[in-house]
């Protein structure tokens, strides 16, 4: 366990805010979490890898961070899925442990949540194991993956999660949520929500596909793939769709550690279908995918209609590749970023009357 006063967390946000924390602590175990919480005070705030927070200043409380590491492939008699009364259930009764077993071909594998989340797909398409691969290059770390619902090419967390551990930072007890129980929505999850700041999350068990079914239909993947393949060849593996989506990420997402950023800025928002056809005649050329619930319309076209593609306020800026990522574009201080967020969303509103919010937490 590393624990330390007035901390600087310049390098645990990718924003690059060099804010500090009154007391940071890191640690390696469940076992250590448990003995750490009791001597906890103030505003406590868990923290993966930074890649999706805005600090508004210096934090004061504790920062937590855990190092827990470790992949492991379960088996049955894998002890994390042995409840008291053999198999592991969760609070409903159900077990926990059958929900990937019975179906064949899968295989349950159990992380810590201080794995860096790519190292984790790295491991499962050498392995040959399908189901994160489009995943690939998010930043982060395997805990934070359970609380946002990662998502990316047509494929969510949430598809593969079946179980995440957690320790209940007031009375120290552990939990285990099935996949159910988390309520997943797009970018959304009970740890966003009813049980925000409560839980420290410690393990998370995904399923993955011995046989892979690759999803390719999303964006411009399977044209770059098709690119990329060897002549002759027309079946993309594993490791050429972590390959193509790699370099699509790389080629039109600012790196964070040259320039800050967190990502998507923003959510893309879900409206009534009365209300995107409204919308639809005055902008017959707008994107729009059907969802659960209505229409879903990119943020990024909204704010690129806007004219803020590549546009700043200040030292924040709108990337010039993705309208989507507003950056640091050098010495930015969170206030910059925060004004230029809300006059996006003013814009925004005012061209198409619809509310847009941040997806990063603003802290
Ligand atoms: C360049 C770039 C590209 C990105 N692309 C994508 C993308 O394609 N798809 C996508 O979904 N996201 C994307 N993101 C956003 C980000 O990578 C994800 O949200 C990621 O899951 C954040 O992980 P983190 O470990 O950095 O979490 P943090 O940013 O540190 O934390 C995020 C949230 O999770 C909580 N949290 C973290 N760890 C724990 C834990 N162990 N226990 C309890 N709570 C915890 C925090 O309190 C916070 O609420 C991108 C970000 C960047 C910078």
């Amino acid at each position: 366990m590393r624990d330390f006063s007035d901390y600087s967390l310049l390098n645990h946000n990718t924003f690059g805010m060099n804010v500090k924390a009154k007391r940071y602590v890191e640690y390696d175990s469940e076992e250590e979490l448990k003995t750490l919480i009791p001597t906890l005070s103030g505003e406590v705030l868990h923290i993966g890898g930074g890649s999706n927070l805005l600090f508004k200043g210096d934090f004061e409380g504790t920062v937590l961070h855990s190092a827990i590491g470790g992949i492991e492939e379960q088996t049955l008699s894998s002890p994390s899925l042995q409840g008291e009364n053999g198999i592991l259930t969760n609070e409903r009764g159900d077990s926990l442990s059958s929900v990937g077993e019975t179906e064949k071909g899968a295989v349950l594998v159990r992380v810590g949540a201080g794995v860096v989340w790519d190292d984790f797909v790295a491991w499962t398409v050498e392995r040959g194991l399908g189901g994160v691969e489009n995943l690939s290059l998010i930043p982060g770390e395997v805990g934070a993956s359970a609380v946002q619902n990662i998502g990316a090419y047509g494929v969510e967390a949430k598809d593969v999660i079946v179980m995440v551990e957690a320790v209940d930072l007031k009375s120290g007890e552990k939990r285990i949520f099935a996949n159910s129980e988390c309520r997943y929505a797009y970018r959304q999850s009970i740890f966003k929500q009813e049980l925000k700041g409560r839980y420290a999350i410690t393990y998370v068990t995904y399923r993955l596909q011995k046989t892979p079914v690759l999803k390719l239909e999303y964006g411009n993947l399977r044209a770059v793939l098709e690119q990329n393949l060897p002549n002759g060849e027309n079946r993309p593996v594993l490791g050429q769709v972590r390959q193509a989506i790699i370099d699509i990420r790389n080629a039109k997402l600012p790196d964070p550690k040259v320039q800050g950023n967190a990502g998507s800025f923003f959510m893309n928002p879900v409206v009534s279908r009365e209300k995107f056809l409204a919308l639809q005649k005055e902008y017959p050329q707008m994107p729009h995918y059907e969802v659960e619930g209505g229409v879903k319309i990119p943020a990024g076209w909204m704010i690129e209609q806007c004219g803020w593609k590549g546009r700043s306020l200040g030292r924040a800026g709108v990337h010039s590749k993705q309208a989507l990522v507003l950056v640091n574009l050098g010495g930015a201080t969170s206030d910059e970023i925060v004004r230029l967020c809300q006059t996006i969303c003013q814009d925004v509103k005012q061209k198409f009357g619809i509310d847009i919010h941040p997806e990063v937490n603003l802290i």
